[in-house]
Formats: structure tokens, C-alpha cells, sequence
């Protein structure tokens, strides 16, 4: 235990300062932290009436001696720094021995404390005063109790919001620092009920299970990387765990909760195109990295960090979650058992569908074994009594069976013990735009010429966007040429795009490079979601089995995706587990 010493002014005077005491939250995150930094492993944090009129957090760390607890509520009192080269390597959460006087301050306070060297003390604190002091009998450790907040402040005390907003602030720092602190086991109450409780012991999992529950630690996927002297882990969330606004979002640097807003778009940008927009990804990220290479002290609240190499950090953070996200694709896929990969190509609407022959009756696909039994000339069997099937074994040499195209919009597949339902449409313009990308990336974007060129008018103002952005159109593998008058011609397209509705979607493709404002790696990606979105499969359009094959087959070999390029899912499923529970098998 190292013993509290005021900073020199010419150290206190290199502190980022500001008033730290906002509001509870802020209350409980110092003296949570403080319980962090003398080495506690369990913490008791207590609030009532959103920590108005009470806060008390108990810790078993190293404790403080009676002279040092005297001292520490002294401004800029602290054991951590000593010198202006310390602030270049912060190794604590805390460095700026301000927090215990600011409380003091506006609050009521008892504190008592012991470390194992020592005799245990007492001290009650009003207004920053110290009014009494006695020898206490307590176990190793501190616990501050905040009483009566702002009591001397009646200003600060008009900003405080509703005890359940204060309550709700106060949770929240409360889940952080747990995310934040896998070590250390924590139970939190609130008007004397047990709201959050963590056993600690170093799992971060546990972790996300403690704060988010169990959907959410089934949901997400271990993401572990170090390269660069930068190591990142945590977990990332799937795309369907994603939320309207970022509060599911945590990041810890060197286990600091930050707020970074290029580590947050680094994160985000790995889940590119697999979430509707709006929706944005849950994740926990650890990031650690060499001490001096952060700057903590540019904020009174130290949450906002400056890095020596930002660019190359939220490379690792991008890397990090990305492969994560790939590795959860993975999974399914083996879970579903798929076979040596078979190469086949994403049938494009170029080709005419052909109608299933199995499907005469206009209904859904036929399951297979109907049809081989209606081709030896039996009557169709009762659909009611599928035991009739005295059933050639089911084919599942692919490692699932086709069950059969539903509303001519769904494809349902069964594997192992789930059945998985797919919608054609949206895992076929997947598909498409993946491989555009690639190839427009490459510029080998696959076109076909028009047997005979396509006149578009446009308006004025369209045919100015689309004649800047010519260059733009050729790599998507459009061969447009300017006919005046505001006509174009199109002489080639993309090859899964034909001749129908090629009005509308040049006029769409001129909406997304035109669109003010936005990144031209964006106004891209949006004009590539058009052509796959325009060359995909419909729904409501019948498609023959080897079509199934091959789309399910591709979707089945195509790494990390689960949504389509508007974040709509691909594939929903249905366990057997499920089904018996549903007719009654199991309960
Ligand atoms: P800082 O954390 O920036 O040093 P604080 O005002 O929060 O400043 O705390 C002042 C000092 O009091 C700390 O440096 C530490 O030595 C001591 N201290 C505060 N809380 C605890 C605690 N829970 N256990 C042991 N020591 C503590
Ligand atoms: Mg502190």
C-alpha cells in the first residue's frame, strides 16, 4: 500500500481538470473505481432513491491507514502519481486525487476503512469537514457511505433528474464497470433489492450474462486477436442482438470504459451491410496497449482517450470483429455439415426458370419422395400420413434436404435437427452482391451487351449526375453512352441485369451516386446493393430444384453473412426441439 501525498502544483496544474460530481453515477463510477484500484476482488454497491440520499460501496481491497484516509480527502491527495513523467504511464484508473474531496464536499459522508497492516478507522465527513474520527473493528477494506448529495448545493441539486433516472445512470455505470472488470465479483442493489449480481473470477462472458442476460450471451461470438502491440477481446455481437441506439456498445481501454467514436465506427464497419439501418451491433471490447501510447488525461472525466497511433488501433478493432463474425458464420455451416464445396454458381435471371416438373399441381415443391413414388405411378400418398413413405432413404449426401419451396418465396431445408427456412430472395441478392463487390473491387464485374441498346431519358438534372459518374457505371459494367437531349444509351449491363425495368434502376443508381454528403465508398456499396438487389431471384417466383441446389449450396460456402445487404435476415430456424415442444412431445 503506498502511501497519499498532495501533488505539487506544478504537477495538479498538468491535470485535465473539471468537476467530476454531476450527479450519483458519477459518485458511485469514482468510488467504484477507487475500490478498483486498491486491488479489491469483490465489490457492494448500494444505492437509494437513485443515489440521492444514499450511496454505499463496500470493497475488500487494500485499505487505507487513518493518517492516509484523513489525507485523502484533500485536493489533489492521491497514492498513484508523483511526478509529471507519471501522467505519460498511467497504470490506474484513477491519478488525480480529486474525487474523494469533490464528494466530500457537496455530500454527508462516512467512511471506515482498514489495511491488513493497521488498526481499522471511522471518520464522518459533512460538507468536506472532518466532524469526528474513531478506531473502528472492521474487516480489511473500505466502505464509503454518500449521504444526502448536493444537501449544500442547492443548484446542482435542481439538475438532478427523477430517482429513476438517476437510478437508471446509475446501473449503467454500474454494467460497465462490470464488463469492465471481469476479476472482480459485484452485487448491486437498489432500494434494497438485488439488481446485478457477478461472481467475478475472470470470465467476460459471465460478465455479458450478469448484465444482458441469457439471450445475449448465447448471441455472441469470442473475438480474440494481437497483432501490432495492440490486443483486443471480447465478444461481438450477432447481427440479429443489434439495437436501435448504441448503449449495448462497451469498449475498455487498458480496462478504462471509453468513448471513442473511430474504435466505435471501426467496430461498426466490420458488420458492413449485414444490419438494417438504424440497428446498430452489441459488443464488449477489451483493447490493450502499451501505456504509452494513450493519453488519459485529456478529459475531466476521463472517458474520452487520445492514442500516438489511432488508424492502426481501429485496423486490429476492425480485424478483430470481423473475424469473430466470420467464425460465427463458420459455425453454422459446419453445424449444418456441408459437404466438399461444390462450386456452383448463383443462377442468375438471365437464365429462363424452368418450371419444377415436380410442381404440375401449382402448389408447393413436392417432397421428393412423393414424386418418385408418383412417377412409378401410384396415387399422390396422404400428405397427412408421411409414414406411407416406405421410404427410400432421404437423401442427404449434401448434408441437408431440400424439404421443398413455400408461397414460391421460401425454401425450406432440413439438416440435422433443424429445419432451415430460407428466403430466396434475400439470400440470392446476398450472394450477387458479394460477388459483385469482389469483382467491381477487381474491376471484372461480369456485363452482356443488349441485342439491341436501350434509349433512357432522364431528367436534367439526372443526366448531369449520370454523365460526372460515367466512369463509376462502366465499373459496375454498364456501357452507357450520352445521346443527347438528356437520353442515354445503354448498350451493356451487368449480367444478371436485363432490359426490364432498366429505367428505374438507372434512375436509382443516379439517386445513390448523387446523394449529397455521403463517402464515395458508400454511394458505391449502395449502387451495388441496387444491381443485386435488381438481379436477385423474386419471391413469389417458382424455382427449379437444381436452383435450389445451387443457391443453397452458395449461401452454405459463402463466409460471414447472415443478412441480406439491407441487414434482412437470410435463414430463420426451426429446431426439432422446437417443433416437439410445440406438439406436446416434450414439455
Ligand atoms: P485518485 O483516485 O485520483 O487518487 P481519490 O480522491 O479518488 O483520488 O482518492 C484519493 C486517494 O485515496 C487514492 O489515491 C487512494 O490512495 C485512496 N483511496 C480512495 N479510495 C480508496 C479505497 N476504496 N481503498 C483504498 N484507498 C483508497
Ligand atoms: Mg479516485
Amino acid at each position: 500500500m503506498s502511501k497519499i501525498h498532495v501533488l505539487t502544483p506544478e504537477v495538479s496544474n498538468k491535470i485535465a481538470a473539471g468537476e467530476v460530481v454531476e450527479n450519483p453515477a458519477s459518485v458511485v463510477k469514482e468510488l467504484i473505481e477507487n475500490a478498483v484500484d486498491a486491488g479489491a476482488t469483490s465489490i457492494t454497491a448500494e444505492i437509494k432513491n437513485g443515489g440521492v440520499s444514499y450511496i454505499r460501496i463496500t470493497d475488500n481491497g487494500f485499505g487505507m491507514s487513518a493518517e492516509d484516509a484523513k489525507t485523502a480527502f484533500t485536493r489533489h491527495a492521491t497514492s498513484k502519481i508523483s511526478t509529471a513523467e507519471d501522467l505519460e504511464e498511467i497504470a490506474t484508473l484513477g491519478f488525480r486525487g480529486e474525487a474523494l474531496a469533490s464528494i466530500a464536499a457537496v455530500s454527508n459522508i462516512a467512511l471506515m476503512t482498514k489495511s491488513a497492516e493497521g488498526e481499522g478507522v471511522a471518520l464522518t465527513l459533512s460538507g468536506g469537514n472532518i466532524t469526528d474520527e474513531q478506531a473502528a473493528g472492521c474487516p480489511n477494506g473500505t466502505t464509503v457511505a454518500v449521504r444526502d448529495l448536493f444537501f449544500n448545493t442547492p443548484a446542482r441539486m435542481k439538475f438532478l433528474k427523477t430517482d429513476k433516472t438517476e437510478t437508471a445512470r446509475v446501473t449503467d455505470i454500474v454494467e460497465r464497470l462490470i464488463l469492465g472488470n471481469p476479476r472482480i465479483a459485484l452485487k448491486y442493489i437498489t432500494d434494497g433489492k438485488e439488481r446485478l449480481f457477478y461472481g467475478g473470477g475472470g470470465d467476460l462472458k459471465a460478465c455479458v450474462y450478469s448484465v444482458y442476460g441469457r439471450d445475449y450471451a448465447n448471441g455472441v461470438l469470442p473475438l480474440s486477436r494481437g497483432q501490432n502491440n495492440v490486443a483486443v477481446s471480447g465478444f461481438a455481437g450477432k447481427a440479429e442482438l443489434a439495437r436501435g441506439n448504441r448503449s449495448f456498445q462497451s469498449i475498455f481501454l487498458n480496462g478504462r470504459y471509453v468513448k471513442n467514436r473511430a474504435l466505435t465506427y471501426a467496430a461498426e464497419a466490420a458488420y458492413n451491410h449485414t444490419l438494417m439501418s438504424g440497428k446498430f451491433p452489441f459488443f464488449v471490447l477489451h483493447l490493450d496497449v502499451p501505456r504509452g501510447s494513450v493519453d488519459v488525461n485529456v478529459h475531466p472525466t476521463k472517458q474520452e482517450v487520445k492514442f500516438a497511433n489511432e488508424r492502426a488501433v481501429c485496423d486490429e478493432v476492425y480485424w478483430a470483429v470481423k473475424s469473430a463474425l466470420q467464425s460465427g458464420a463458420d459455425t453454422l455451416r459446419r453445424e449444418i455439415q456441408t459437404p466438399a464445396k461444390h462450386g456452383f454458381s448463383v443462377p442468375s435471371l438471365a437464365e429462363p426458370h424452368r418450371q419444377l416438373p415436380l410442381t404440375a399441381s401449382g402448389g408447393a415443391v413436392q417432397l421428393p419422395v412423393f414424386a418418385a413414388l408418383a412417377e412409378e405411378g401410384e396415387a399422390n400418398p396422404d400428405v397427412s400420413e408421411p409414414t406411407a413413405q416406405t421410404s427410400a432413404p432421404q437423401d442427404f449426401s449434401r448434408g441437408y434436404r431440400v424439404a421443398g419451396q413455400f408461397f414460391d418465396t421460401y425454401i425450406a431445408v432440413e439438416t440435422g435437427e433443424k429445419i432451415i427456412l430460407i428466403d430466396q430472395h434475400a439470400a440470392h441478392e446476398r450472394m450477387i452482391f458479394e460477388r459483385l463487390v469482389k469483382a467491381a473491387n477487381e474491376h471484372t464485374v461480369a456485363a452482356q451487351t443488349l441485342l439491341s441498346p436501350a434509349a433512357v431519358t432522364l431528367s436534367p438534372k439526372e443526366y448531369g449526375v449520370l454523365r460526372e459518374n460515367l466512369e463509376v457505371f462502366a465499373e459496375l459494367g454498364f456501357e452507357i453512352e450520352e445521346f443527347g437531349n438528356n437520353s442515354i444509351l445503354v448498350r451493356q449491363t451487368p449480367e444478371a441485369v436485363g432490359e426490364e425495368g432498366l429505367k428505374a434502376l438507372i434512375e436509382e443508381l443516379i439517386e445513390k451516386i448523387g446523394k449529397p454528403g455521403a463517402a464515395m465508398t458508400e454511394r458505391r456499396a449502395a449502387m451495388l446493393e441496387s444491381v443485386s438487389c435488381k438481379a436477385a431471384v423474386k419471391g413469389g417466383s417458382r424455382l427449379h430444384e437444381s436452383e435450389i441446389t445451387a443457391l443453397i449450396d452458395d449461401v452454405l460456402s459463402t463466409d460471414g453473412v447472415s443478412t441480406c445487404p439491407h441487414g434482412r435476415p437470410l435463414m430463420v430456424d426451426l429446431t426439432k426441439r422446437e417443433l416437439e415442444k410445440r406438439f406436446k412431445r416434450i414439455v
